[in-house]
C-alpha cells in the first residue's frame, strides 16, 4: 500500500510516527513499528527500498569482535543470526547461514587472531570460536593459499541480500498498516511545537508527532533540518566484485584475511550463490554518489582475493561495484553507533549508523522502538499483528516435482526469460505485479540480469513487460528512477505500436 500524499498542509496526512529511509536500518525499524496500534509511514527517495548503501557491501553478518570499540554497536551487533534466522522464516527470504573464517598468513596475524579469539571467548560470543591449523582450514576450504599458516574459525554467521529483504520487511509492514512513500525525499522538516512536525517532502507535506532518521548517508543532512548540526560523517570507499556462479566452488564459508580500519581482504559466498570478493583499501569519495570503480582498484581487489584463494581470477569477475561507509563524530567512542532523542527536536530519533549496520539492523529496530517509548509515545502492541509474509518460490531453486506443479499452475514458468539465472516470466511478472517498477527493482527483486551477462540478454524482455503491464511507453521505463532511461527514442515503427 502506498501513501495518499496530499498536496496541502490542511489535508494532509498525520502519522504517529515517520520513518525516513527505506535501507535495512529503515526498513527493519518500519517492521518492528509495525507491531504496534498506531499510524505510521516509511518515506524513501528512491523507487524502491534497499537502493542505498545496503545494497553496495558483502551484505554478511559480521561477529562483534571485528569491531570491538563502541559499547553500542559491540551490543546490537551481538548474536545477530539468531534474529535473521528467526525473522526469514517469518518473511520467507533467504538468509543463508555460513561460517567464518579468517586465515593467517603471517605470524602478526595469527597473533592479532588469537588475540581476537580470546576477545570472542572472554564476551562469550556465539559461534563458537577457535583456532584450527592448516590441515584442519584445507579441509574446510580446499581452495584457500597452501600458504595459509591457520585461522580462525567460528560459527553463526551468514549472508542475505539485502535489497531483497528490505522488501519483505517493507511488504510486511504494509500488511500490517504501514503507508509507504516511495520517490519520496525528505526536503525539510518544520516543528509547529514540541511532537507535532511538519515533515516537506518532494510530494507534499506530511505530519507527524515522532519521526525517526534512518536516511544512512544523509542522516547527518536530516538531522540539520531539525537543528541538529553536529551530527557528521566520516565517508571512506570500498571495492567489490562479483564472480561468475561458474567458480562458486571456490569458497564455502565467509573467508577473511588481513582486515583492519583501512583495508579488508574478503572472498565469500553471496545469499544467492556467487562469490564476492572486496574490498582492498578504503578511499575517500569525492561526494556521497561516487560510486566510481577504477579498473586500478578493482585489481588491487582481485590481487587481495588471490593471495587468499589463487584460483580467484579477474576474467570470472561479472562486475564490480562500490560502497560508502560512514562512521559518525557524535557518539562518544569513534566507531562507535549513535542512535539517540534529538537535543533540539523532541520526539525525534536519529540513527547514525557505520559498519556493520546491516548485521545490527534487527537489534537496531528494537533498541529505537525503546527509545521512542522513552520519549513519550505509548506503545501498545496489536493483538492481529501478522508476522509471516510469503515470498515467492524461485524456479531454478525448485525440485523437479515443484517444478511440474508450477508450470500446471501458470505456464510462464515454461518461459525461461533470464538464461544466466534461470528467471521465468512468471517470475518477472510477480515481482512487477507487487511493486517493482524500474528494471533494476525486477533485478534485486527475482535475479533477472543479474548473471554472467548482466543483462544483456533479458534487459529487453524486462523492459518491455514493465511498460506493458504499467500501460507506459518503453521509453518511460527506467532502470533506478529518475531521468536514467534506457530507451531513448523509436528507430522505425511508431511509438504507438511499442505501448
Ligand atoms: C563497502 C561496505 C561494506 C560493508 N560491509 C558490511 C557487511 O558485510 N556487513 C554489515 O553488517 N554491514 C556492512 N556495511 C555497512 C552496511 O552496509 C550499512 O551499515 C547499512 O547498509 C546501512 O543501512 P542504512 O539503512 O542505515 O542506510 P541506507 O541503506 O543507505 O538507507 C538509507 C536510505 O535513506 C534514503 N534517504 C536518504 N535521504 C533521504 C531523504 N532526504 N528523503 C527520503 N529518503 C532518504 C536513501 O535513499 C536510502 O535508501 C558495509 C558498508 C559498505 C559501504
Amino acid at each position: 500500500m502506498r501513501g495518499d500524499l496530499q498536496q496541502n498542509k490542511q489535508g494532509r496526512n498525520v502519522y504517529d510516527v515517520i520513518v525516513v529511509g527505506g535501507g535495512i536500518v529503515g526498513s527493519m525499524i518500519a517492521r518492528e513499528l509495525s507491531k504496534y496500534k498506531g499510524r505510521f509511514a516509511l518515506v524513501e527517495k528512491e523507487p524502491s527500498t534497499g537502493f542505498g548503501v545496503s545494497k553496495a557491501n558483502p551484505s554478511m553478518l559480521h561477529s562483534a569482535f571485528m569491531f570491538p570499540s563502541g559499547p553500542l554497536r559491540h551490543r546490537l551487533v551481538y548474536d545477530a543470526a539468531s534474529r535473521y534466522r528467526k525473522l526469514a522464516g517469518e518473511l520467507d527470504v533467504v538468509f543463508n547461514e555460513v561460517d567464518e573464517i579468517f586465515v593467517a598468513l603471517n605470524t602478526t596475524q595469527l597473533e592479532k587472531l588469537e588475540k581476537a579469539q580470546k576477545w570472542a571467548e572472554e564476551n562469550n560470543l556465539p559461534g563458537g570460536h577457535r583456532m584450527i591449523g592448516a590441515g584442519e582450514l584445507l579441509e574446510l576450504e580446499p581452495h584457500v593459499t597452501p600458504k595459509a599458516l591457520g585461522a580462525l574459525h567460528g560459527k553463526g554467521v551468514g549472508g542475505i541480500y539485502a535489497p531483497e529483504w528490505t522488501f519483505a520487511l517493507v511488504e510486511n509492514a504494509v500488511q500490517n498498516g504501514l503507508e509507504l512513500y516511495l520517490s519520496t525525499e525528505v526536503k525539510d522538516i518544520g516543528r509547529e511545537k514540541d511532537f507535532q512536525y511538519d515533515v516537506v517532502t518532494s510530494k507534499g507535506i506530511l505530519g507527524t508527532r515522532y519521526l525517526v532518521n534512518a536516511a544512512g548517508l544523509f542522516v547527518d543532512e536530516i538531522a540539520r533540518m531539525v537543528g541538529d548540526n553536529d551530527i557528521k560523517l566520516i565517508l571512506t570507499k570500498g571495492v567489490m566484485a562479483i564472480l561468475d556462479k561458474s567458480v562458486s566452488h571456490l569458497v564455502r564459508n565467509m573467508v577473511y584475511g588481513s582486515y583492519g580500519k583501512d583495508h579488508s581482504q574478503l572472498v565469500t559466498p553471496t545469499a544467492h550463490g556467487n562469490i564476492l570478493i572486496g574490498m582492498g583499501y578504503f578511499t575517500c569519495p569525492e561526494h556521497k554518489a561516487d560510486t566510481g570503480v577504477s579498473g586500478e582498484k578493482l585489481s588491487e581487489v582481485v590481487e587481495m582475493a588471490k593471495e587468499l584463494i589463487p584460483a580467484v581470477s579477474e576474467k570470472d569477475v561479472i562486475t564490480s561495484f562500490a560502497g560508502i561507509r560512514s562512521e559518525n563524530t557524535k557518539a562518544q567512542v569513534m566507531g562507535d553507533f549513535y542512535i539517540g532523542e534529538s537535543e533540539h527536536a523532541p520526539g525525534v530519533i536519529h540513527a547514525a549508523i557505520g559498519s556493520p549496520g546491516l548485521t545490527a539492523a534487527p537489534a537496531i529496530a528494537e533498541y529505537v522502538i525503546e527509545l521512542l517509548s522513552r520519549a513519550g509515545m505509548a506503545m501498545e502492541e496489536k493483538k492481529d499483528f501478522k508476522k509471516h509474509r510469503t515470498g515467492w518460490r524461485r524456479f531454478e531453486e525448485a525440485s523437479f516435482s515443484e517444478k511440474e506443479k508450477m508450470l500446471a499452475s501458470d505456464p510462464r514458468y515454461g518461459h525461461v526469460v533470464c538464461r544466466c539465472e534461470q528467471v521465468t516470466e512468471a517470475e518477472i511478472l510477480e515481482a512487477i505485479r507487487r511493486g517493482a517498477d524500474t528494471t533494476d527493482a525486477v533485478k534485486h527483486l527475482t535475479r533477472a540480469g543479474m548473471g554472467r551477462c548482466q543483462g544483456g540478454f533479458c534487459g529487453t524482455g524486462v523492459l518491455n513487460y514493465l511498460a506493458r503491464y504499467m500501460g507506459i511507453s518503453p521509453t518511460d521505463v527506467t532502470k533506478k528512477g529518475v531521468g536514467s532511461y534506457q530507451v531513448c527514442g523509436f528507430t522505425k515503427e511508431k511509438r504507438s505500436q511499442h505501448g
